[in-house]
């Protein structure tokens, strides 16, 4: 018998418990419950209650419950927690993807076309949008996504993508200072101490984070350090998009700051690599946009042999990486930047889960969120094997089976 929640509400029925059984392959990221660093398990049952994992051990071993799931010798692993997403906006950039594939170089300043659209646009376009990218990304067994704002640039328009963007997700990070606003491009003290000022005060109440695009061409070292401490005092968490076009201070700066993460990470100097290793603060790879860009990727074999805890995300944004496919970025990670599958896999649940200091998502175990991805495949190594190939047969959030 299983025991229900008492938060159900009077009258309407409760949750039933969940057996799912038969799973071929189970990636738990709980090194307690099976071998290696992603805890795998084979011919494994989990118990599933309330919206919470209350079992997890072999299918001969497993509690009765109220419904049952046969998964059918399929792979089961933790739902993908995309910890860097850009997707409060309108419009998009096929003009300028067309032209960079056909030669041109990327520059920060494409920002700007975006954020065009986007003050354009109504909150109902915007919540639309935003509502159609979290559910691209569930189909594809992404279970918990980071928003950003940051195509705003104006009090309003900042203050409004972070209201639109929490009722979508708890994990909303205020990025005013993504690029200097058009109307600052001759006053960038300005639009610093616009961000630090009556920005962040319209901001704070609907964010969990502060982050600043630290780069040439947009936010330098004492720029970033004024927006992330000034987001600090209002008790945000910083986060930091660091070192991605050239080297720079981000890094250092992210560490120094107690971010929970540095982001991109595609030039690393030994210092930058030594800083991450010996500190809390996750390096979050983004190879969608080195992939979009026609860039290099970032070393993931100089984080990891250094004792760094990797992330992987998408990044997902009209200009630099549009994509909201996890999948396709542990193929990258894989093919690209010499990450093995079982690590690639990692840095897309438990590594996005440490990036979001989020203990109760990124693994497979009890007492966490029933966060689920069923694969159409035997192995989570097919994420990688199977490039482009559409793998998710069953997907549960909180418990609540979405497809
Ligand atoms: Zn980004």
């Amino acid at each position: 018998m299983s025991t229900h929640s008492t938060t159900v509400a009077p009258g309407s029925p409760a949750a039933p418990s969940t057996l799912i059984t038969g799973i071929g392959s189970l990636v738990t990221n709980d090194t307690a419950h099976g071998t290696g660093p992603l805890g795998l398990l084979t011919d494994a049952a989990v118990v599933i209650d309330a919206g919470t994992v209350v079992w997890v051990g072999p299918a001969g071993a497993a509690p009765a419950a109220d419904e049952r799931f046969d998964a059918g010798g399929r792979a089961l692993l933790p739902g993908f927690v995309d910890s860097h997403a850009h997707l409060v906006f309108a419009g998009d950039r096929t003009a300028e993807f067309n032209a960079r594939m056909s030669g041109q170089a990327y520059s920060a300043g494409g920002i700007r076309t975006t954020v065009a659209a986007t003050r354009a646009a109504t909150d109902a376009e915007l919540d639309a949008n935003l509502a159609r990218f979290v559910r691209e990304a569930l189909h594809q067994g992404t279970t918990t996504v980071e928003c950003k704002s940051g195509y705003g640039l104006t009090v309003e328009d900042e203050a409004r993508a972070l209201r639109i963007a929490a009722g979508h997700t708890p994990e909303t990070t205020y990025l005013g200072a993504h690029v200097v606003a058009p109307e600052f491009a001759d006053d960038p003290a300005g639009y610093v101490d616009l961000v630090t000022g009556e920005m962040l005060d319209a901001c704070a109440p609907y964010a969990r984070w502060v982050d600043v695009f630290c780069e040439n061409g947009a936010f330098d070292g004492d720029q970033a350090r004024a927006v992330l401490t000034a987001g600090v005092a209002r008790g945000l968490t910083p986060r930091v998009h660091a070192n991605q076009l050239s080297y720079g201070p981000g890094v250092q700066l992210a560490v120094e700051l107690g971010a929970a993460s540095a982001d991109h990470c595609t030039h690393l100097t030994d210092e930058d690599v030594a800083a991450l290793a010996g500190s809390a603060t996750v390096a979050t790879l983004l190879p969608g946009a080195e992939f979009s860009t026609r860039a290099a990727y970032p070393d993931a074999r100089r984080l990891l042999a250094a004792g760094a805890t990797v992330a992987l995300s998408t990044d997902c944004n009209p200009g630099s990486s549009f994509t909201s496919s996890m999948a396709f970025c542990i193929a990258v990670a894989v093919r690209e930047m010499g990450m093995t599958p079982d690590e690639a896999v990692h840095a897309a649940t438990a590594g996005g889960a440490r990036a979001l200091r989020r203990p109760d998502v990124g693994l497979i175990a009890p007492g966490a969120r029933a966060d689920l991805l069923l694969l159409d495949a035997p192995s989570h190594v097919h994420l990688a094997y199977r490039p482009g190939v559409p793998l998710t047969a069953a997907v549960w959030r909180a418990g609540v089976r979405e497809l």
